[in-house]
Formats: C-alpha cells, structure tokens, sequence
C-alpha cells in the first residue's frame, strides 16, 4: 500500500519485550523481530507483555532465568498462569492496599506494586539481574501512533518498536529517503520535506510546506482549518485556498495531477 493509502490512525501498543536489545515491540511494526534483528541468535528471549487488571504484566515463568528477587511484589493469576506487574499503573477503585514505594493502591496485600518500585525501594542484589530488570521496567508500553513510513516494505511503524528498520530489516538498502517520519499537528499528518527524495524536486516545490517542529514539512493530510483563507492560489487538485507562491495544497493533490 502506498503512502497515500495508509491508515494514520493506527495505534502501535506493544506486546513483546526482547531480553536480548531490551525493547518492547508489537508484531505489526516489527514482524519478525528475532529472525530481523538477532540473525544467527537463537537465543535471542523474547517473552509476551499483557494487560492483566490495567497493568502492563509479564509472566512469572518468563522471568526465572534473570534470578531478580520478586518477593514482596503483587501478582495476579489468571487461569494458573502467575503474572508480575512491570510498573506503577494507577487503579481504579477504591482499594486501600498500598504500595510502599509509590502509594498505588494494590490489588492484594504485598509490599510493591511492580517490578519498578520494588527495583527503586529495594537496594542491593546481583548487578547484572538489575540491570536487566531495570531496562525492562523503564520501557514504556503505552500505546503510540505511528510514526514512521518505510518506502521499502511500504508499511507504517512505530519508530521505537524497531530501531535500526532499514539496517535490520533490508539490509543492503539505502537508508536515504527510505524511512520517512510522520508528524502531526491538530488533526494534519505532515512530512519533512527533505525525507521525500524519490519525488521530483520541481514537484515537491510546489506544494505549501507548513513549518513544524524546525521542519519544513509537506502535508500528507490536511485539515481545512489550517487552509489560508487570505487571497491566494487554488490547489490544482481540490481548490481549497492556498498561497500565492504555490500550485498544491498537499503531497496526494501534487501526486495526484503530476503522477496519476
Ligand atoms: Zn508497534
Ligand atoms: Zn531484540
Ligand atoms: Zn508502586
Ligand atoms: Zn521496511
Ligand atoms: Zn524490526
Ligand atoms: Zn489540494
């Protein structure tokens, strides 16, 4: 699917953690992620991070090998499976448990409510066991919209579910031009003028570029509240108002009538 065609909306909410680059990441924008970013590694551990009771969890069994002391740490069982909750997460409800790190009401009577505040109240304990419990409580799981375009495999991602796409993804490409990033601004998916290389220069020109971020940005989509409404051109495409020094309102207008 084309640039053009994407759906902007899509929301990345990661479900996986990788123990080998200490990322979280979703299936959708790292297929593949063993095989893409651990070539050769067969031991790369990439374990599965679910939302039980509002909460980021990872499953007990998933963190034996890492030997990090879990006592004192709530944990919720579904179905017989054992789940320890990764980070503060405010609660619903009334429930007068409290964590003794962060205060967060808890479901059951325990000292911590997550891997996070018991790494933060609890001092001591192997370094490298830490650190690996560190990495994993500080990766934010939330859910993002996506923010990159990869020309090459022609997909929207989310840029911190895979680092290093072009590398590890289709190595032997060119990085230039081939990973594009998405910005918004109310409503508007606008792109740097200077990601678009595979368009023709004399082309891209003539569209009006809307300053973002210390970006000279083109739209991909706009939104008519931020059309000039001050005397100016037409947009060849759709004949909304845009600026005099201009022939197009945004990128698919220009593709449109140039390329179509
Ligand atoms: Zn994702
Ligand atoms: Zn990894
Ligand atoms: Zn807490
Ligand atoms: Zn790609
Ligand atoms: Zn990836
Ligand atoms: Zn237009």
């Amino acid at each position: 699917m084309s640039l053009m065609e994407q759906d902007f909306s899509q929301i990345c909410a990661r479900t996986r953690y990788c123990f080998t680059c200490s990322q979280g990441f979703c299936l959708d924008c790292c297929t593949g992620h063993e095989a893409f970013h651990h070539p050769g590694n067969e031991q790369a551990r990439i374990v599965q991070v679910r939302v039980v009771r509002h909460v980021h969890c990872i499953q007990e069994e998933d963190l034996k090998g890492i030997r990090y002391d879990l006592r004192g740490i709530q944990k919720f069982n579904v179905e017989g499976v054992k789940y320890i909750p990764i980070k503060r997460n405010i609660l619903p409800g009334t429930m007068p448990l409290t964590c003794k790190r962060c205060g967060d009401r808890m479901y059951v009577g325990k000292d911590y409510c997550g891997l996070l505040c018991r790494l933060q109240h609890v001092p001591g304990g192997n370094v490298q066991s830490r650190a690996i419990v560190s990495a994993l409580a500080h990766t934010p799981f939330h859910r993002q919209a996506v923010d990159r375009f990869c020309t090459v495999c022609q997909r929207l991602f989310y840029s911190s579910c895979c680092a290093d796409h072009i590398a590890s993804h289709h190595p032997g490409q060119t990085e230039v031009g081939s990973v594009l990033r998405i910005l918004r601004r109310d409503g508007m998916i606008l792109i740097p003028l200077s990601d678009l290389v595979e368009f023709d220069e004399a082309d891209l020109t003539q569209i009006e570029t809307i300053a973002f971020n210390g970006y000279n940005t083109v739209a991909v989509k706009r939104t008519a509240n931020h059309l000039n409404d001050e005397a100016g051109n037409l947009c060849i495409g759709c004949f909304n108002i845009i600026g005099e020094s201009f022939s197009y309102c945004s990128l698919p207008c220009m593709v449109h009538f140039v390329y179509d």
